[in-house]
């Protein structure tokens, strides 16, 4: 089956009960057991829930992985994650990440003793560099990372953790599976915040695991269970339904964020665009290796810093000034203030996240529309 198929279809059947070709979304906290403990495979909504194991095993399915675990947001699936680490452990993550996941990171280093170092993964040799300092329990990074949309080779780092006996999950959410599948590169781990692109429209809050291996991913399973982050029956049906258009949308989000790219590009009132897609992007090439198509994510740096930025977001039509991102609607964010103002303001500039920096996630509007709205916006500032 190939992949647009896989989304509709893959550990998908019809209903068995009922030949319903949407799974019921299971209102039930409880299941009855006929004597203690013989059931039907289901005895309590948080150990597991029948609406949720279609979406997991359909996430195993699309992310080639033995487990797929769902979550109630991408921060409930990274504490999941962590609760396999015991304290004194180090972890080894790129420099480039999603605000929340860096406080979280921050967290357990000072509650737990977990050792984090970060690291700028663009370049491999920068990991191996790392871990020849010390052994690393994990390896975690994104790709393309947010908001810079700096890419991380998955194939050659997965390669060098594994020499060093570290594990490797990458958060895949700013690409979806539709785009690239880091299990089939490598990596042990996949974690998603489905709030973005999986769910794709802006109506719930839910995050996954997906595992390669059996055995880890059954501890990451037990784990689910006993941390007890998991969703609602009624949210995992709509990541379901989001899965099935995510092969359309993410060729229609890619048109969009290509056509504003190309408006930011010639202007002169903005240094840089962080676009994949773009020939100019320094790891272009790696992007047309390991991606099928360049996602709907990009960012840009105007040259006239946060006044600059507060002029371009008041013309701005259409995006919508909000976090998140992955819905059919487009946003707009300013990262310094907004997504990122967790990050200290050396560090976050530091790593390239400059106030006159935005970051848009175009929709499926039409794109001639969103490049309209960018160009117009441009003028008044
Ligand atoms: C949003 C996001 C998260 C966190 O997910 P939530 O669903 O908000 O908990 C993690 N990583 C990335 C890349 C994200 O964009």
């Amino acid at each position: 089956m190939r992949f647009d198929t896989k989304l509709i279809h893959a550990a998908q059947p019809p209903d068995p009960l009922t030949g319903a070709v949407n799974p019921p979304i299971y209102l039930s906290s409880t299941f009855a057991q006929s004597a203690p403990n013989k059931h039907k495979g289901y005895v309590y909504g948080r150990s597991a829930n029948p609406t949720r194991t279609v979406l997991e095993n359909a996430l195993a399915a699309l992310e080639s992985g033995a487990v797929g675990l769902a979550f109630s947001s991408g921060l409930g699936a990274l504490t999941t994650l962590l609760e396999q680490f015991p304290s004194g452990s180090r972890i080894v993550a790129g420099n480039d990440l999603y605000g929340g996941t860096w406080r979280l990171f921050e967290h357990h280093r000072r509650q737990f003793g977990i050792v984090v170092d970060y690291v700028d993964l663009a370049r491999g040799a920068n990991l191996e560099a790392e871990l020849a300092k010390g052994p690393a329990a994990l390896v975690y990074f994104e790709t393309p990372t947010n908001p810079l949309m700096r890419l991380a080779d998955i194939a050659d780092l997965s390669m060098r953790a594994h020499r060093s006996g570290a594990l490797v999950a990458v958060d895949n959410t700013f690409a979806s599976p539709a785009l690239q599948r880091p299990l089939e590169l490598g990596a042990d781990i996949v974690l998603h915040s489905s709030t973005k692109y999986l769910g794709g429209h802006s109506d719930i809050i839910g995050g996954a695991l997906v595992v390669k291996a059996p055995e880890l991913g059954e501890r990451m399973r037990w784990l689910q269970n006993a941390v007890g982050a998991v969703p609602s029956p009624f949210d995992v049906f709509l990541v379901l339904r989001g899965i099935h258009t995510l092969g359309v949308r993410m060729r229609a989000h890619g048109e969009g964020a290509r056509a504003v790219a190309e408006v930011l590009e010639k202007s002169p009132k903005v240094s840089a665009v962080h676009y994949p897609g773009l020939v100019r992007h320094p790891q272009h090439a790696l992007a047309r290796r390991q991606m099928e198509g360049f996602g709907g994510m990009l960012s840009a740096e105007l040259t006239g810093g946060l006044p600059a930025a507060r002029r371009f977001l008041k013309a701005l039509e259409i995006f919508t000034l909000a976090e998140s991102l992955g819905g059919v609607e487009s946003l707009i964010d300013h990262p310094a203030t907004m997504t990122h103002a967790s990050v200290p303001k050396a560090q976050r500039e530091a790593g390239g996240v400059t106030d006159g920096l935005l970051r848009f996630s175009c929709g499926i509007e039409d794109p001639a529309d969103l490049a309209d709205a960018v160009r117009s916006a441009l003028k008044g500032v």
